[in-house]
């Protein structure tokens, strides 16, 4: 099954949710549900096994929370009904978090998050207490069923979220062992950004004539945008970042599009705060109202719309020269759509595309389907923009010197007379009165620059590196020997090796879940006969380290600790083999024994 952009899509009322989740979704701001929400939720509403082929920033989430939200019994129960698997403690809290939010208005709901890291003592409280919902890592929920704080026989739904990195974090055996002690009758639904095989095996193997559902995009090219792409974090740093943009670029007309009706008109707000003509556009604003806001955009009443998805559908305005896709579309396709409002009538047109860290799968299938590579932009200078006020400024000065000045000359002249001062002193103080109390150039950091930057590219974070790129690991045989720890990270070594059958995907697993690193922060991964070094942020509170000290694969422990800082292992067991000489290079021993993982996981 997969989407059609142009058909209508059906409202969240249509879909069928219950008033309290509707409430919910009204109050989020969301106008229209998104493509997987579209293909999906019928599904799920009706109770059946569905597969769902979407990454991170889909909608994805919403997709089975609220069908799931809407056939939850609440009442008195205080059984588990709702299990959801997710790979990290990040995506764990944060499904949690979207779980709670969608059913703020459904009375006695309890959702709990359960991660590794955390202390046993409040998740045990928390399930004795009774909940609905459990969102948790596999290795935590498998020790709670395994204890017996977390009952499974009331459950009746199964999500299994971003399946494909579970099983690449080493998950695969716990989510099996737990889909094996849940009831046999339940609804599962499986999400995967990619479905290898052994993804499909599972679908197989337990789900129930499971629906699929992929989005297909159709592969559109649109070569008169040129297309940009910005890193940014956060909602401070993006509105900063169009804020510097909007100063830096020469523009025509603009349309930003962002994700909810909300947001349009935040955004708006702030924009007109800085002193540009703006507009929102939204599906809540009435039809004449919006057409008027289009006529004016026209007019060059307005500059700017800050607009949905749905209510910029088929806008053609010749003059927008800049599309922002200050949110990330849902999918390819909506991408599409929306830089297509530029370029129109054989002109140019810009496009430009905030992202964070996490989208970068997204803006793979943009690059995939238009068959374009996005070129990544830096955030204007602030050189750049005060040349460009400059500039500004001095073209006022010309234009008025096309009016009538005669009044004035002679005002100045009268002046020049009374006054001892020069001509050049008398136009600074005239300028001066122009710009009234907004000083004409931005002082250095004004948009804070270092908080568009991805945070593994800031520095002074303990627990993140400021020069990590994004990639997980890049165990390259030649790279993991030989090369120190990079900047901002340092080595760690595991009592566990390939005779303990340990993969770094294990590894990877229980890191990121015990000391809550984001998998993309830890490092090269090297695995020895007997034991295995990791390289990790610098920082590591130690507290957090002797968690992971005594954190476990499988029923081994870890027993991780600090190298010292030229690669050795500490002294109190230097009977361990080491992975490097002093000089760096590795002993003939290690190098024999080395067995690098070289996938990227
Ligand atoms: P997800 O793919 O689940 O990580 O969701 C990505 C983002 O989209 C989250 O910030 C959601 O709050 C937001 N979102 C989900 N569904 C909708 C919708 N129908 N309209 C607007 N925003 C949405």
């Amino acid at each position: 099954m997969s989407s059609d952009y142009d058909t209508t899509p059906l409202s969240f009322v249509e879909l069928g949710f219950s008033g309290p989740v509707l409430q919910a979704i009204n109050e989020a701001g969301y106008e229209c549900p998104t493509p997987i929400q579209q293909e999906m939720i019928p599904h799920v509403l009706a109770g059946k096994d569905v597969v769902g082929q979407a990454q991170t920033g889909t909608g994805k989430t919403a997709a089975f929370a609220l069908p799931l939200l809407t056939r939850l019994q609440t009442g008195n129960s205080r059984t588990p009904q709702i299990l959801v698997l997710a790979p990290t403690r990040e995506l764990a809290i944060q499904v949690a978090e979207s779980f709670e939010a969608y059913g703020k208005h459904i009375k006695n709901l309890r959702v709990l998050p359960i991660f590794g890291g955390q202390d046993y003592s409040i998740q045990l409280k928390q399930l004795h207490f009774g909940v609905q919902i459990v969102v948790g890592t596999p290795g935590r929920v498998m020790d709670h069923i395994r204890r017996g704080s977390l009952k499974t026989e009331t459950i009746h739904s199964l999500v299994l979220d971003e399946a494909d990195e579970m099983l690449k974090m080493g998950f695969l055996d716990d989510v099996k062992w737990i889909l094996e002690q849940l009831p046999g009758r339940k609804q599962t639904a499986l999400f995967s950004a990619t479905m290898p095989r052994t993804i499909r095996d599972i679908a197989h193997k337990y789900l129930n004539e499971p629906v699929e559902i992929t989005i297909k995009a159709r592969t559109v090219s649109a070569q008169t945008v040129n297309q940009r792409c910005l890193i940014t974090n956060g909602m401070a740093a993006k509105v900063n970042a169009l804020a510097r943009i909007l100063e830096a670029e020469a523009f025509d007309g603009v349309l930003v599009f962002v994700r909810t009706k909300i947001q349009t008109v935040e955004i708006a707000e702030q924009l007109a705060a800085l002193g540009h003509s703006v507009a929102p556009l939204n599906g809540d604003i009435q039809q004449s109202q919006r057409l008027r806001t289009v006529e004016q955009l026209k007019a060059k009443k307005i500059d700017i719309l800050v607009a949905t998805d749905v209510a910029a559908r088929g806008l053609d305005v010749e003059r927008i020269s800049h599309v922002i896709n200050f949110d990330i579309p849902f999918d390819p396709e909506a991408y599409i759509h929306r830089i297509g409002r530029t370029g129109r009538a054989g002109r140019s047109g810009e496009a430009i595309l905030f992202i964070n860290a996490r989208e970068r799968s997204m803006l793979r299938s943009i690059e995939q389907t238009t068959r374009q590579k996005i070129m990544m932009m830096d955030l204007p200078s602030t050189a750049a923009v005060n040349k460009r006020r400059v500039d500004g400024f001095k073209a006022k000065i010309t234009a008025a010197l096309q009016e009538d000045t005669s009044f004035y000359a002679t005002l100045v002249n009268e002046y020049l007379a009374e006054n001892e001062v020069s001509p050049e002193q008398l136009a600074a103080a005239l300028a001066l009165l122009v710009q009234g109390n907004r000083p004409l150039l931005l002082p250095e950091q004004k948009f804070s620059e270092a908080a568009s930057l991805p945070p593994e590219r800031r520095s002074s974070n303990t627990r993140k590196p400021p020069t990590r790129p994004t990639r997980p690991i890049r165990p390259s045989r030649s790279a993991a020997i030989q090369l120190p720890p990079e900047e901002g990270m340092e080595r760690f070594r595991i009592e566990l090796g390939s005779e303990h059958g340990i993969k770094p995907a294990n590894i990877v697993g229980a890191i990121a879940n015990e000391a809550d690193i984001n998998s993309r922060f830890i490092g090269r991964i090297s695995i020895f006969d007997t034991y295995s070094t990791v390289d990790l942020p610098c920082g590591m509170p130690e507290d957090v380290l002797r968690l992971l000290h005594k954190s476990r694969v499988g029923s081994k422990t870890l027993k991780i600790q600090r190298i010292a800082g030229d690669g050795e292992a500490p002294t109190q067991s230097a009977r361990v083999q080491k992975p490097f000489k002093r000089s760096g290079s590795p002993t003939g021993k290690s190098r024999k024994n080395a067995v690098q993982d070289n996938r990227s996981i």
